[in-house]
């Protein structure tokens, strides 16, 4: 049975290349039916805060990516799941200590200097991987003076090829899928696994993420980040969407494929064996479609979080005027975080319009046209969108003046800015109160 596992190293950043394995990690797990297990390489004890390893944690469960065996809290000492922990490396110390003095007790290892080193083996490694195909390792000029590598520094900390390898080892994994960064470690990994006498797992090592120039992606290049689309306001499904297209791929260039379906069709071979560039124009646009589309519940979820984010509290508000008012951006919107643009009207008492925006757009001249607008308004029985639309085109005409005359200053009383959800529409969601009392507000 399948067991595969996600193993960063938690810096409190958590790389979009990084998010990448670990969706790759989940998809062939649940493809199989395997297990997906988390475990956290905290052995740098200076790095690793609670706080770092919430930032991968909440990632994870940003992007939906649920593991089957793994922590459940950032905090090392709390509860987890799964009986192959504890799934802290910094916790794992003993089962460290124990594989070492049994590799020293066989003469596979041997202290030197108080430290202490493997003695790897002389002939060329062959790592058989699915991704780039077989792989024959042969030492070095450097290693061919001196092959053998240490395992436990002269500080008692056991290094990360080693405890990286007895953790697979002890559970169980696979196979491990990985950035192909790891593959010049890999002969060193599938030679501890000999000297245990254990079958290495099989490897996949996903070729890197490069920037759209084709430069390698640094942590600091905008967008290294997962929290980055966080904060800008991607929906989750679009963002592993578009991550499952880097470096893998359906027949017939597909580009928005459900999760659902990506489940069923994943597979490791199809990995593509070339870089792939990360494209967020593509990612832009795939989050617009996966908006469009998106059930008006799902939106107005994301939605409401994306105003709270700015301090928008729509509870204060009755539902069905929220989502009514939530709606009317739907269409218009590629981001989330363009939704307090295009909605924070509706949850606003006062609507204020700027200096500037008052003398341009309204001059003393078109206070009358406004004026008998509202007044004419104020006497409809019904506040619809077709009523109100002909209404104004009545009232244009009555005036002399262009439909244009009337809709921008409108427009501008009712939500404060030039643009925005299709005017009546959002005037029907308004009601004839609110927009009654924000054209006085204006004419005052
Ligand atoms: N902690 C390592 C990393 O974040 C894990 C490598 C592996 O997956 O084997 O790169």
């Amino acid at each position: 049975k399948v067991r595969v596992r996600f193993a960063p190293s938690p810096t409190g950043f958590l790389h979009i290349g990084g998010a990448r394995t670990a969706l790759f990690n989940w998809l062939y797990a649940r493809h199989t039916g395997g297990t997906f297990i988390l475990r956290i390489e905290d052995t740098d004890a200076a790095r690793n805060t609670q706080e770092a390893v919430e930032v991968i944690l909440n990632g994870l469960r940003w992007l939906g990516l649920d593991w089957d065996e793994g922590p459940i809290s950032g905090d090392a000492t709390g509860a987890s799941k799964g009986d192959r922990g504890p799934y802290f490396q910094s916790q794992r110390s003993e089962n460290y200590k124990r594989r070492v003095d049994a590799l020293l007790s066989r003469g596979l290892a041997y202290e030197h200097e108080g430290a202490v080193k493997f003695k790897m083996q002389r002939e060329p490694v062959v790592i058989p991987d699915l991704v780039v195909g077989n792989v024959t390792r042969e030492l070095t000029d450097r290693e061919k003076l001196d092959p053998d590598f240490v395992i436990v520094r002269s500080d008692g900390q056991p290094v990360f090829h080693f405890v990286n390898v007895i953790d697979d080892l002890e559970m169980g994994i696979t196979h491990v899928i990985r950035g192909e960064d790891h593959l010049s470690n890999t002969a060193k990994h599938i030679a501890l696994f000999k000297a245990f006498g254990v079958e290495p797992p099989k490897y996949a090592h996903i070729p890197l993420i490069l920037n759209i120039d084709g430069t390698k992606m640094s942590k600091r290049d905008k967008g290294a980040s997962l929290m980055t689309y966080v904060e800008e306001g991607y929906a989750p499904e679009a963002v592993i969407n578009y991550l499952c297209l880097l470096g893998w791929s359906p027949k017939g260039n597909r580009e928005k494929v459900p999760l659902k379906e990506v489940t069923e069709l994943f597979d490791l071979p199809q990995i593509l064996r070339h870089n792939a560039r990360f494209d967020l124009n593509k990612l832009h646009w795939l989050n617009g479609e996966y908006i469009k589309d998106m059930s008006s519940d799902r939106f107005h979820e994301l939605a409401v979080h994306a105003l709270a984010r700015i301090g928008i509290d729509t509870n204060r508000f009755d539902l069905e005027y929220v989502k009514a008012g939530l709606d009317t951006a739907k269409q218009k919107v590629k981001l989330f975080s363009e939704v307090p643009t295009f909605t924070d009207f509706y949850f606003k008492d006062e609507v204020e319009l700027p200096a500037e925006m008052i003398q341009k757009d309204f001059p003393p001249t078109l206070k009358p046209s406004l004026q008998k607008l509202r007044d004419v308004y104020a006497q409809l029985p019904s506040f619809d969108p077709d009523t109100l639309n002909t209404t104004l085109k009545a009232v244009a005409v009555e005036l002399g003046v262009s439909v244009g005359v009337l809709v921008h200053p409108l427009r501008l009383a009712a939500t404060g800015r030039t643009i925005g959800p299709s005017l009546y529409h959002l005037l029907e969601v308004l009601g004839k109160e609110r927009v009654l009392h924000r054209i006085d507000q204006a004419l005052a």
